[in-house]
């Protein structure tokens, strides 16, 4: 569709000499590979990705090297086949001179593609599936500062999107890698616009902007979008047209609000190199792993614009263009205007280096002095943003950061517009530069001391809660420890009088050491295993600060984690300890307890729960003999004795009632009767030894005589009574009988 679209003008704005006819002589070119490649961890807005690989690790082009942390953040590929021989700081393109963790890779000049993932139809993805290439392709802005596209593709739900823009505007000076791509590669732009168009629910309008310096790439871009719904829109060429906010008042007549996002009037605006990208990252599975750059300056032989793979040293780059370091004022990455100097040329080209300008001192002399402000007022007439430059350039100088803020600082974007015009050479978007970092760090300290702050008074309340939680522990650990050495102390006369308390006083005893040494032995270990915690973490903590390497980094998070885990077995030592203190008064309590109850509550008890046991057990015997299983016998025999011990508790049971009826004994005369009991039973079975089987057999039948004849009276009584245990003395009059007729043919069969 071509442009029949109304355009708006801006406020401000630049007419500095465009320098843009020197690198389009030729076709996008490419350079021999370079001998090593240097891919900074951070080429984009946000956190740095984090090394997936080692060094020593051979590695494929394509193939991810180190993964994103977090939302705001973006991976790295390998922009070519080789070694990884080191990851470490190294110099990088940015404004600071700053060094930076990057992956070296050493080439093997095979450039040997990692199996890629293309997809013929996008449309059969989800959204979803399709954001999530993106990210993992790398894709960020490729015209601006880095931002990650995915997040920047997928807006809040409340924002609905009416508006695509994708911006080929270039307005800066000397720049042309996106006029070039758009006169080569407009199908594939316009490939990318209707993926991002389709990503944002097909918006009603989809708008390619370009200035009218650029006719080869309108007429390539208006070619390619025949019967699509995208317009491509020319608008008259001014500095800095290009800016997001700038473009979208040319294009819509709409402002984006100070401090605001485009999305927030319900536009998204792309790059083309972006568009680009993102549809080879879907369309062929490509992560993002290089990009087209403008070469360009009077230090070079050859001045063009080239497909170079991301991590290419720069240094590099300019041999590959006939380039004389002597003659070569100074490096820009970017142009003259928004551009930044580099003082080292084997920084490397990363995902959002545009441009690498290598002018000669003819071409970009240096500055001349800066003269005072003569308050003309020619910079806020040029401002884009509508600022007042003279303005912040004061308060910028009085560093009155308030007065900065007041003045929308934020809102400049660093266009250098007001310095381009300033009769008196004042560098002022340098000014703003720094204030804006002075600022962003004051923040920073601020959030951080608040954070700090917010930590201390969490931790200050954290250990007054461990205090007073370990103090009820040492409270509850030294009853214990007294409960069981007080166990211990009492085994030998306990061992005489009771089962149970010999139980009790086993597990007491079954410690091979002082409980309060070893306690104390235990604390001692869970504090300074504390103590290695807190310094491992004080240490990794300093580390990042200083910006250590990563192995370092790794090696003392690792110590981290092992202290953690060191400590995580001294607590569980203690209270594994703390618990088998806690067992052993619990089982002396329970002894006591039981010792406490009287013979009538034990044998009550005693009865109660065989009958439970029997009930069980008739059902599985039931059960059993239901499918004939082979255990039928087995679980007859159980119940048989369960029985058995029932009745013997309850024939106890009734005696003790009788007894009681007369004089209710004491536990001692309890303990004594039957301990009597016992000695008639030694010297009964010191007699039964001595007789013969005949006198056995006998003795046998006179006694289950003697028990029958106990039980049937015990069974009238019951009778009479109506007792609820009617039954069971039924059944154990029966019983006997078949015993006793058991033992009668069986004398009969001795005899
Ligand atoms: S253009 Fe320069 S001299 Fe003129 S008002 Fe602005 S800062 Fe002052
Ligand atoms: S650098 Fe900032 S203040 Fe200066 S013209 Fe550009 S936007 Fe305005």
């Amino acid at each position: 569709m071509t442009n029949a679209q109304q355009v708006f003008s801006i406020h401000g704005g630049v007419h500095p000499p465009e320098n843009k006819t020197q690198s389009t002589g030729e076709p996008i070119g490419t350079i021999p590979l370079a001998a090593e490649i240097v891919l900074p961890l951070s080429q984009h807005l946000g956190a740095p990705a984090m090394p997936v690989v080692a060094i020593g690790d051979q590695v494929l082009k394509g193939q991810l090297i180190a993964a994103p942390q977090g939302l705001i953040s973006a991976p790295v590929h390998a922009s070519t086949s080789g070694k990884v021989i080191a990851i470490e700081n190294h110099p990088i393109p940015h404004a600071s001179g700053i060094n930076a963790p990057c992956i070296v890779i050493e080439t093997d000049h095979n450039d040997t593609w990692i199996e890629l993932t293309p997809c013929e139809d996008y449309t059969l993805l989800s959204k979803d599936n399709l954001l999530q290439i993106i990210r993992d392709s790398g894709i960020t802005g490729m015209g601006g500062a880095g931002f990650p596209t995915a997040v920047k593709l997928n807006p809040k739900a409340d924002q609905h999107i009416d508006t695509l823009i994708i911006n080929g505007t270039e307005c800066e000076p000397y720049i042309t890698a996106d006029d070039m791509l758009m006169r080569e590669k407009a199908d594939e732009i316009v490939a990318g616009a209707l993926l991002l168009s389709h990503l944002l629910g097909n918006p009603e309008n989809v708008y390619i902007g370009i200035e009218d310096n650029k006719p080869e790439a309108i007429a390539a871009m208006q070619a390619a979008v025949q019967g699509s719904v995208i317009r491509v829109i020319e608008f008259p060429t001014k500095y800095p047209s290009g800016g997001e906010k700038q473009l979208i008042e040319i294009l819509t007549g709409k402002q984006v609000p100070s401090g605001g996002l485009p999305a927030q009037i319900g536009i998204v605006v792309q790059n083309v190199g972006t568009a680009r990208a993102a549809w080879r990252a879907v369309r062929f599975g490509e992560p993002l792993i290089s990009r087209v750059t403008t070469v360009v300056g009077e230090s070079l032989r050859q001045q063009r614009n080239i497909d170079v793979p991301l991590g290419t040293p720069i240094v590099h780059i300019l041999k590959s263009h006939g380039w004389n370091p002597d003659a070569c004022a100074r490096l820009i990455i970017g142009g003259p205007m928004m551009g930044f100097t580099v003082e080292n040329a084997l920084a490397p080209v990363i995902k959002t280096s545009n441009c690498i300008l290598a002018p000669s001192y003819a071409e970009m002399p240096p500055p001349p002095p800066a003269q005072a402000c003569i308050r003309c007022g020619m910079c806020a007439q040029a401002c884009p943003a509508s600022l007042l430059p003279q303005q912040l350039f004061w308060y910028a100088q009085s560093e009155d950061f308030e007065k900065l803020r007041v003045h929308n600082l934020f809102d400049c974007i660093e266009c250098g517009a007001c310095s381009f015009v300033c009769p008196s050479n004042i560098p002022l978007v340098q000014y703003y530069r720094a204030s804006k970092g002075e600022i962003r760090k004051l923040d920073l300290e601020k959030q951080k001391s608040d954070r700090s702050r917010l930590r201390f008074e969490n931790r200050k309340a954290r250990i007054a809660e461990a205090e007073s939680e370990k103090e009820a522990k040492r409270l509850a650990r030294r009853e214990a420890a007294e409960a069981a050495k007080k166990a211990t102390a009492v085994k030998p006369n306990v061992s005489q009088t009771s089962e149970l308390l010999t139980a009790a006083v086993n597990a007491a005893s079954s410690q091979s050491v002082d409980p309060e040494k070893e306690l104390a032995k235990l604390e001692r270990a869970l504090s300074s295993a504390h103590s290695r915690v807190e310094r491992a973490n004080k240490q990794l903590a300093e580390s990042q600060q200083q910006g250590e390497a990563p192995e370092r980094l790794a090696a003392l998070a690792a110590r981290l984690k092992q202290a953690q885990q060191k400590a995580l077995e001294a607590q569980k030592k203690l209270d594994n300890f703390s618990q088998s203190q806690l067992n052993v008064v619990a089982t002396a309590q329970s002894v006591a307890e039981k010792l406490q109850a009287s013979p009538k509550e034990q044998l009550e008890q005693a009865i109660a729960s065989l009958r439970k046991r029997l009930e069980t057990a008739k059902q599985k015997h039931a059960e059993a003999q239901e499918q004939h299983s082979p255990s039928t016998d087995a679980l007859k025999l159980g119940v048989e004795k369960l029985e058995e011990k029932l009745n013997t508790n309850l024939e106890q049971l009734a005696s003790l009632a009788q007894n009681q009826s007369t004089a209710a004994p004491s536990n001692h005369q309890v303990n004594d009767a039957a301990q009597a009991a016992i000695e008639r039973a030694k010297a009964s079975a010191a007699a039964k030894a001595n007789m013969s089987p005949e006198e056995k057999q006998l003795a046998q039948l006179k006694s289950l005589e003697a028990r029958l004849a106990k039980a049937k009276l015990r069974f009238q009584k019951a009778q009479q009574e109506n007792d609820e245990n009617l039954d069971a003395f039924a059944n154990s009059v029966a019983k006997l009988e078949e015993k006793l007729k058991e033992a009668q043919d069986a004398t009969t069969g001795v005899n």
